[in-house]
């Protein structure tokens, strides 16, 4: 391989909210160019095992990954794990209680809902999730598209599911210090979601990456799918200053619903360090 590998340490599969299976997922990513790709489904490591074989059959590098819902400061992180061992007891035990609270969190949107005069959300969401037990906003999403609520996921969204819609339950996540303690207990390495999503002033999201570092976390996203070149920047110095790794990924969650498409995403800036530094799979594949 003459390039620099191309690498995306984030997308979903419909083991949780993605749109295609993970073998498609994979194929998907081969037909784009990726070597490297990570499986990172919300709460959920069900799809790994078909994403990692598909991943053998047409030779692309594959990582074990999560995405931990968390609640931190009483807002909603992200949390990615990478390399995390699929099996591990500790790491299961504590998605099993995530995916449990979605279930419940899934009935309260659908009383809301309800009350909303949107009828039957529970088993339209139920009908767009090819895992049953992973039960997530984005599934309500699709079937609020499909009632015609609005044209696309992303306004249904802004209508319905965000915070002050009428649609929106708060919801109590993984704490952070369970949530990193679960991945590196598992082999894994803990890594902050797309940092740019929060709203977070600089003096808070200093305040969350110190106390992540703390807890044992080791990196943050400073390329992803909504990806801006001054956030990048920004984030790519929050990197060197608090002495995390750099990662990569794209988010993506299906054709049609994700701007940017697997590995299609600028390369991390040089002067990081990148989550992938002293990984062999990668070594190997150069
Ligand atoms: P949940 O974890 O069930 O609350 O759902 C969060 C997921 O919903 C995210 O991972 C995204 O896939 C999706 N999502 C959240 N906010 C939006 C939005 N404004 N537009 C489109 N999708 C969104
Ligand atoms: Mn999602
Ligand atoms: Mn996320
Ligand atoms: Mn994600």
């Amino acid at each position: 391989m003459s390039h620099p590998p191309r690498i995306d340490l984030h997308c979903h599969s419909s083991a949780s909210d993605g749109l295609l299976s993970p073998r498609d997922l994979v194929l998907r990513a081969r037909a784009n160019g990726v070597d490297v790709l990570a499986l990172t489904d919300h709460d959920e490591v069900a799809g790994l095992a078909e994403a990692s074989q598909a991943a053998r059959e047409c030779a692309i590098v594959f990582v074990d990954g999560v995405e931990v819902s968390v609640t931190w400061g009483g807002i909603t992180i992200h949390v990615v794990g990478l390399r995390i061992d699929p099996s591990h007891v500790g790491l299961n035990q504590g998605l099993g209680a995530v995916r449990a609270s979605r279930i419940a969190r899934a009935r309260r949107i659908a009383r809301a809902l309800d009350g909303a005069g949107i009828a039957g959300s529970l088993e339209g969401a139920l009908a767009y999730a090819a895992n049953p037990n992973l039960i997530s906003r984005t599934h309500f999403a699709r079937f609020l598209v499909e009632k015609g609520c609005a044209s696309d996921v992303r306004t249904v969204f802004q209508r319905y599911l965000v915070s002050g819609a009428p649609g929106h339950v708060p919801h109590r996540w993984a704490a952070l210090a369970d949530a990193v303690g679960w991945i590196r207990s598992s082999g894994g390495t803990a890594v902050i979601a797309h940092p740019g999503r929060y709203k977070l002033n600089g003096e808070q999201m200093r305040v969350l990456l110190g106390e992540f570092r703390d807890l044992g976390g080791e990196g943050i996203e400073v390329v992803t799918g909504n990806y801006s070149p001054q956030q990048a920047a920004d984030f790519g110095r929050l990197a060197l200053e608090f002495g995390l790794l750099a990662s990569r990924g794209s988010d993506f969650h299906g054709p049609g619903e994700s701007r940017v498409d697997l590995g299609k995403m600028p390369a991390l800036a040089a002067d990081l360090k990148p989550v992938w530094h002293d990984w062999e799979c990668v070594a190997a594949h150069v």
